[in-house]
C-alpha cells in the first residue's frame, strides 16, 4: 500500500519538478502531452503552480475514437465484471486519500478538512455506490393476454459518453458521472474545469491499477470553449452530463442540437431558507451559516436567500450574524479554517461586485466584506480571500437576489405569511434546492409541494440519499441524475414485442 502511495506521489512531485506541476491528457490508457498549456492558480496565494493542456478538436478526436474503440469490449461484459473496477478504484481512491485531499485543497482554494471529509471520500463513495446500484435495476415485462404477447423492456448502454464537470467540487463531481456511465457499460470522454484539473489526472493514474481497460475512460484537458465545445459537438458523442451554469447550458443545448444528443444538465441555484417563528433556532442558525458559507458558499446547493417570518426577524439577523462573524475565513490547510479562498481573481472580484451593488442600492452589509479585515499570512495576502458577509435591506427585484452570486454572501429578509414566504422562495429563474425551517409538520410538506425546488430539505441541509433523483426546475437544470435516474440516462430502453 505504502509503495503505491509514494509512486503516485513520486509521480506527481516529477510532474512539478520544474518549476510547475504539468498535466497530461490520458487517451487510450496514456498519458500524452499537449502541445499548448494553460495556466492554473494557487487560489491561496495567487500563484501560477501548474499548466494544464489547452486542448481543442485534435485531442477530443484522439479521445473518442480510443473510447470508441473500446465500447465493444466493455458494454460485453458483465456486470460484476465492470462492478469488480469500480470498488477498486473506490480502494485505491481511499488508500491515496491524503494526496487527493492535498491536491484538492490546493488546487481549489477549499479547506483541507473539506477536502478531507466531503470530496475525496464521496468521490470513492460515488464509485461504490453506483457498483452496488447497478446490480439491482429490473426492467420492466408486461403481458397482453388477450393476445398471448408479452411485452419486455432491454436497457443498453448509450456509447461514448461526453462528461463535463466544473471546479468547485472537482473530484466528487466527475465521479459522480465517471462512475455510473462506466457501470452501466458506456465508455467516457470527461473534460474537467480548466481550473481545477489536478485530482481528475491523478484518477487517470489510478485507472490501469483499478483494471480499467484502455479507452474506456479518457480525459481530456483543456477549456470549455476549445475542448468542451468539441466535445459536445462530436458526431460520435451520443450523450453529454453536464454541471454547471445556466448560461453554459445555453449553448451546449444549442451546440448539441443538430444531432439530437441525450442530455442532462445540472446547473446553476440561488436557494432559499425559509425559516419559521417555531423553527428550532439554535440548529436552525448553525446549519443555515453552514449551508450558506460551507466551501465559499461555492457549492450549487447553498443557501443565498434567507426569509425569516418577521416575529423572529431581529433575533435571527443578530444571532445569525454573530454566528457568521465566528465562521473563520483562513488558510486552507489550518484546521482552525471553515474557509479557504475562492476559486479565481475573476470570481472573487465578481462576488465583490455584488456586495458593492448591495451597497449602491442601500443594503446593510452586517459582516464580511468591507466591514471584516482578514488576518492571513504573508505568502497568502494576493490569495482569493473573502470572508462570509451577511447583507439586509435588499429588494426582491435587485440582482443581488436575482443572480447566482455562487460566493459566501448571504441575503436575509423577512416575511409575513406563508403565501408570501412561498412567493418569495419561488421568485427567481432558479429552482434547484431550498431549505424550510418549521416543527410543524403539515406545514413542511405543504411547503414541499409549493416551492419550486429540485430538493426541499426540512430542519436540515446537504444530506442526501443517492438512490433519489438529483437536479433542478427551471433554470437550474434539466433531467435528473443519481440510482435509477442515472440508470436512466446512461443507458438506453427498447421494447421487446414476443408474440410468440
Ligand atoms: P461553467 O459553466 O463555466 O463551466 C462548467 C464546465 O463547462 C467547465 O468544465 C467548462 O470548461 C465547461 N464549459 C464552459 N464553456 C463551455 C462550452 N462552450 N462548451 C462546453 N463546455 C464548456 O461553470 P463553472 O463556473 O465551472 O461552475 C459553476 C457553476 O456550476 C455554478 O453555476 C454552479 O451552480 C453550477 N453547479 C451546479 C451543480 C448542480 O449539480 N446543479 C453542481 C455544481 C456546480
Amino acid at each position: 500500500q505504502g509503495a503505491k502511495k509514494s509512486e503516485l506521489q513520486r509521480s506527481v512531485m516529477a510532474k512539478a519538478s520544474g518549476q510547475h506541476l504539468v498535466l497530461e491528457n490520458f487517451i487510450g490508457g496514456k498519458f500524452v502531452s499537449c502541445r499548448s498549456h494553460i495556466d492554473s492558480f494557487d487560489p491561496s496565494t495567487g500563484e501560477v503552480y501548474c499548466k494544464v493542456p489547452d486542448s481543442g478538436k485534435e485531442e477530443v478526436e484522439a479521445a473518442v475514437a480510443a473510447a470508441k474503440d473500446a465500447f465493444p469490449d466493455w458494454s460485453a461484459r458483465s456486470v460484476e465484471q465492470r462492478v469488480q473496477v469500480l470498488n477498486k478504484l473506490a480502494d485505491l481512491l481511499d488508500s491515496h486519500l491524503e494526496e487527493f485531499v492535498q491536491a484538492e485543497s490546493r488546487d481549489q482554494g477549499k479547506t483541507v478538512t473539506f477536502a478531507r471529509t466531503v470530496d475525496i471520500p464521496r468521490s470513492a463513495h460515488n464509485f461504490r455506490f453506483f457498483a452496488s446500484s447497478v446490480q439491482h435495476h429490473t426492467t420492466d415485462c408486461s403481458q397482453m393476454d388477450h393476445m398471448g404477447c408479452l411485452n419486455y423492456t432491454i436497457r443498453c448502454p448509450v456509447g461514448v459518453a461526453g462528461l463535463i464537470s466544473p471546479w468547485n467540487l472537482p473530484l466528487y463531481l466527475l465521479t459522480w458521472k465517471i462512475a455510473p456511465a462506466i457501470a452501466m457499460g458506456n465508455t467516457v470522454v470527461a473534460k474537467p474545469s480548466e481550473m481545477t484539473s489536478v485530482t481528475a489526472w491523478m484518477l487517470c493514474k489510478l485507472m490501469q491499477e483499478a483494471g480499467v481497460p484502455p479507452g474506456v475512460v479518457n480525459m481530456v484537458f483543456g477549456t470549455g470553449p476549445r475542448a468542451g465545445d468539441a466535445l459536445v459537438g462530436h458526431p460520435d458523442v451520443p450523450l453529454v452530463s453536464f454541471t454547471g451554469s445556466t448560461a453554459t447550458a445555453q449553448h451546449i443545448t444549442e451546440r448539441s442540437a443538430p444531432y439530437c444528443k441525450k442530455l442532462s444538465l445540472e446547473l446553476g441555484g440561488k436557494n432559499p431558507a425559509i425559516i419559521f417563528a417555531d423553527a428550532d433556532l439554535d440548529k436552525c442558525i448553525e446549519t443555515t451559516v453552514r449551508s450558506s458559507f460551507s466551501n465559499q458558499g461555492e457549492i450549487c446547493l447553498c443557501t443565498s436567500r434567507i426569509y425569516v417570518e418577521r416575529s423572529i426577524y431581529s433575533e435571527f439577523l443578530e444571532r445569525f450574524v454573530a454566528a457568521a462573524k465566528k465562521w473563520k475565513t483562513g488558510v486552507p490547510s489550518d484546521p482552525s479554517s471553515h474557509n479557504g479562498a475562492l476559486i479565481s481573481k475573476e470570481h472573487l472580484e465578481k462576488v465583490r461586485g455584488f456586495v458593492a451593488l448591495a451597497r449602491s442600492e442601500g443594503g446593510i452589509v452586517h459582516c464580511g466584506e468591507g466591514v471584516d479585515q482578514l488576518d492571513l499570512p504573508e505568502k497568502n495576502k494576493s490569495g482569493y480571500f473573502m470572508p462570509a458577509t451577511v447583507i439586509s435591506g435588499i429588494s426582491e427585484s435587485s440582482r443581488v437576489i436575482q443572480e447566482e452570486i455562487f460566493g459566501p454572501v448571504t441575503c436575509v429578509s423577512p416575511f409575513d405569511t406563508e403565501d408570501e414566504a412561498v412567493s418569495k422562495g419561488n421568485g427567481v429563474r432558479y429552482g434547484l434546492a431550498a431549505t424550510v425551517w418549521s416543527q410543524d409538520v403539515g406545514r413542511v410538506h405543504r411547503m414541499a409541494k409549493r416551492i419550486q425546488a429540485g430538493l426541499v430539505w426540512t430542519n436540515c441541509w446537504l444530506v442526501r440519499d443517492l438512490n433519489l433523483p438529483f437536479g433542478g426546475m427551471k433554470n437550474s437544470g434539466v433531467g435528473r441524475e443519481g440510482g435509477k435516474d442515472s440508470y436512466h440516462f446512461f443507458t438506453e430502453t427498447n421494447v421487446h414485442l414476443d408474440c410468440g
